[in-house]
């Protein structure tokens, strides 16, 4: 892998705090009637977040593709803060892409599936996200929904997204299924379902590096 490549990865939101406290907005949580998800019924989207970017770091430590990761572990840092680092990093250190990676939500909670947003517009960052859109497909395509936007000729959303809008390398914000419909939350706790969304965002990256997205 050259040597000046670095995947800046982004997990969503906040986590769980030393007093085993959410430091994330109402929002970026929901109650489900019944099931166990990260505090009984409760899907924190943020905790999630942070599984699917751990494994994809820990996937990338075993090949050796540098990367770093602009969130925290718990801190629900400012848009601002993390664009602000990877920014920093690719124009005095490393050139690289940029993940960030969320699950969505609905008014209704019965929206469902998969989406990979680009800003609008064409650029370098909307064949990564058909790339990833495929991966996803190949992987994932018989057991999730995929949500595509083929209005204009490829399967990404387009959203002036902070964290897309404004780092300076390519860059995708990936929503895994919606964490407030049930049964896309049962699927999001699956280890396997992680396991295999980690293993598209990694292969994503190697077909970029490669010139392939
Ligand atoms: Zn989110």
């Amino acid at each position: 892998m050259k040597i000046d490549f670095c995947v800046y990865l982004d997990a969503g939101h906040g986590g769980i705090d030393s007093n085993g406290k959410y430091v994330t907005a109402p929002n970026k949580q929901f109650e489900h009637a019944s099931g166990t998800f990260h505090n009984g019924g409760w899907f924190y989207e943020g905790v999630w977040n942070r599984k699917l970017t751990d494994l994809v770091a820990k996937k990338l430590s075993n090949l050796g593709i540098q990367h770093l990761i602009v969130s925290h572990e718990y801190l629900d840092l400012s848009l601002s803060y993390r664009v602000k680092m990877a920014n920093w990093y690719h124009r005095n250190f490393k050139k690289g892409i940029f993940i960030s990676n969320h699950s969505n939500a609905s008014g209704s909670h019965r929206a469902r599936g998969f989406e990979v947003y680009t800003t609008p517009g064409k650029t370098k960052s909307d064949s990564i996200a058909e790339k990833h859109w495929e991966n996803v497909k190949d992987l994932l395509g018989d057991t999730i929904k995929m949500r595509p936007d083929t209005s204009d000729g490829d399967h990404d959303k387009e959203a002036r997204f902070y964290v897309i809008k404004n780092t300076v390398m390519p860059a995708i914000l990936v929503e895994h299924l919606f964490f407030d419909n049930k049964d896309d939350a049962k699927l999001l706790m699956k280890d396997l379902i992680v396991e295999q969304f980690a293993e598209a965002q990694v292969r994503t990256i190697i077909d970029y590096y490669n010139g392939l997205a």
